[in-house]
């Protein structure tokens, strides 16, 4: 997906702050962070959103949200917690289309969302 900024990331295209990465997966600083800790967590596939995620991708899945525990554990979350967000599509203020979770940490977070 050349005009995807996720894919183009993976591609090393563009720079970013990387976390962790793997085969499958890779994780990275948030260009604009919302919270101290800021990571996003991606698969290497090119899921465009939940919506459309598919049943061969459930172990992808797994692997991944285990990943966004181990990165909130490592980057000192383990004690208070995080906040594991994945937005979806307009309603759920998806801006990059790349199945991403966001691991937002070491401040309190207020709900509802806005
Ligand atoms: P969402 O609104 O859930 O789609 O989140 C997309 C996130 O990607 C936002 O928090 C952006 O700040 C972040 N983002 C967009 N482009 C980049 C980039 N090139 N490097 C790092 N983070 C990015
Ligand atoms: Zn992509």
């Amino acid at each position: 997906m050349s005009n995807c900024i996720f894919c183009r990331i993976i591609g090393g295209e563009i720079p970013a702050k990387k976390v962790y990465e793997d085969e499958e997966i890779l994780a990275f600083d948030d260009m604009n962070p919302q919270a101290p800790v800021h990571i996003l967590v991606i698969p290497k596939k090119h899921i465009r959103n939940m919506m459309e995620v598919d049943t061969g991708d459930t172990g992808l899945l797994g692997r991944l949200f285990f990943k966004a525990q181990e990165i909130a554990q490592s980057s000192g979350c383990a004690e208070k917690g995080a906040r594991f967000v994945v937005n979806c599509k307009s309603n759920g203020g998806q801006t990059v289309d790349h199945l991403h979770c966001h691991v937002l940490g070491g401040r309190f977070m207020t709900w509802p969302p806005g």
